[in-house]
C-alpha cells in the first residue's frame, strides 16, 4: 500500500484566517488552530496534514522580504519531512511572494502552494475551504513515487497557476488572479485536471534545493503617464542606491521620443543603473524594435522584460542584484527564463 504524503501549511495570514473585530468593524487575524477548526472537512484528506504560524499572522499588505526568508526558512527546514508545502497567504501580495519564493527556492522538486481567500473561512459563502482543500490535494499528488508539481504555483477559484505568471485582478470577485501569458497547470472541475505539458520541467541533472535569501530592495517601479514630467523622473532616476528600475511602458513595450526622457534613461544606464522595460498592459509582453518608440529603448541598453508580470520583475531583480553577479552578466541572464517565469 502506498504511504500517505506528509503535507505541511505554512499560515502567514490574510483574509483566509480573519474575524471580524466588532468593536472596530476591521478584519483581524486570528490564530491557525481556530483556522483548522473551521473546517473539519480536512480531517478526511487522505495526507498526514502538520502546520505551523507565524508568530504574528498578517495582513499581506505588510509582507516584504524578511517573511519571504521566513518563508523560504521553513521550507528549507522542513524539505526532507514533507512532500509538499501549502502557504496560506493573503491575496493583495500573493502575487508578489509567489514569484519572489520562486527565485528564492531553486531546484525544488516538491509543490509549494500559494492560497488564501477573498472572504474569511467563517463566512458562510466562504471561497477558503475549496481553496485550501484543493490546494492541499494538488500538493499530494504523486506519480512513481515524486512529486507531480514541483515548483511554486497559486491556487485560487478552481485554477492552479505557474505563481511567477500571476497578477491579482480583481477585490470583488471570488476568481482574483489571473496568468494571462501562460496557460493554468491544472483545473478542478469534477476532476482535478493537470495539464502535465505545461509544468515546470527540472534541468535534466538532479540538482539539491538551493534556497537563496538576499533579496537586494534597492529597486523601483515606475509607471509612465502621457505627461510624466522631467523632475518627476530625475527624482525616480536619482534616488540614492537605486540600482535597478522596472519601467511599465505602454503597449509592446513603447515610451515617448522626447529627448529629455532619453537621455536621462541613457545616463542611468551609462553609468550601471538597470532599467528594465515591462508592458503595463496586462497581457502580452515588450517586443522592442517593433516601434520605433521601442527601438530608441533597446538601443540606449534597457533590458527586456519580454512577458514578465510587474510582480515577477520586481522579485526577480531583487533576486539577481541579492546573487551578486555581475553587471555585465546581469541583462543576459535576466532576460532569460530561471523558473519559468519569462518567454
Ligand atoms: N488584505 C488581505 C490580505 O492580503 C486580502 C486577502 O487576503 O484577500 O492579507
Amino acid at each position: 500500500m502506498a504511504r500517505k504524503v506528509n503535507i505541511l501549511m505554512i499560515y502567514t495570514g490574510g483574509t483566509i484566517g480573519m474575524v471580524k473585530d466588532y468593536a472596530s468593524g476591521t478584519l483581524k487575524a486570528f490564530d491557525f488552530d481556530e483556522l483548522i477548526e473551521s473546517i473539519p472537512e480536512i480531517n478526511q484528506l487522505d495526507c498526514n496534514l502538520e502546520g505551523i504560524s507565524f508568530e504574528t499572522p498578517i495582513d499581506s499588505s505588510n509582507m516584504n522580504p524578511k517573511y519571504w526568508v521566513e518563508i523560504a526558512s521553513i521550507v528549507e527546514e522542513n524539505y526532507n519531512r514533507f512532500d509538499g508545502f501549502v502557504v496560506l497567504h493573503g491575496s493583495d501580495t500573493m502575487s508578489y511572494s509567489g514569484s519572489a519564493l520562486s527565485f528564492m527556492l531553486e531546484n525544488l522538486s516538491k509543490p509549494v502552494i500559494f492560497t488564501g481567500s477573498q472572504l474569511p473561512i467563517g463566512d458562510l459563502r466562504t471561497d477558503a475551504k475549496e481553496n485550501l482543500i484543493t490546494s492541499i490535494q494538488i500538493a499530494s499528488l504523486m506519480k512513481s513515487g515524486k512529486s507531480v508539481i514541483q515548483e511554486v504555483c497559486l491556487y485560487f477559484e478552481y485554477k492552479l497557476y505557474r505563481a511567477n505568471r500571476t497578477t491579482k485582478i480583481s477585490a470583488e470577485h471570488f476568481e482574483a488572479f489571473a496568468s494571462p501569458n501562460y496557460p493554468p497547470l491544472a483545473e478542478s472541475g469534477v476532476h482535478l485536471k493537470v495539464d502535465e505539458q505545461y509544468l515546470w520541467k527540472k534541468p535534466k541533472k538532479q540538482h539539491q534545493l538551493m534556497v537563496h535569501k538576499e533579496m537586494d530592495c534597492n529597486v523601483g517601479v515606475l509607471k509612465l503617464f502621457p505627461g510624466l514630467g522631467e523632475p518627476f523622473l530625475n527624482a525616480v532616476l536619482n534616488t540614492p542606491n537605486l540600482k535597478a528600475l522596472i519601467l511599465e511602458t505602454y503597449g509592446a513595450g513603447n515610451a515617448p521620443l522626447d529627448d529629455w526622457f532619453l537621455k536621462a534613461l541613457k545616463e542611468r544606464v551609462d553609468s550601471g543603473q538597470h532599467i528594465i522595460n515591462v508592458t503595463q498592459c496586462t497581457g502580452g509582453g515588450v517586443a522592442m524594435g517593433q516601434y520605433e518608440t521601442s527601438a530608441k529603448l533597446q538601443k540606449i541598453g534597457l533590458i527586456n522584460g519580454k512577458d514578465l508580470t510587474t510582480e515577477a520583475a520586481v522579485t526577480k531583480t531583487m533576486y539577481l542584484l541579492g546573487s551578486g553577479i555581475s553587471n555585465k552578466i546581469f541583462k543576459s541572464v535576466f532576460e532569460t527564463s530561471l523558473r519559468g517565469e519569462i518567454h
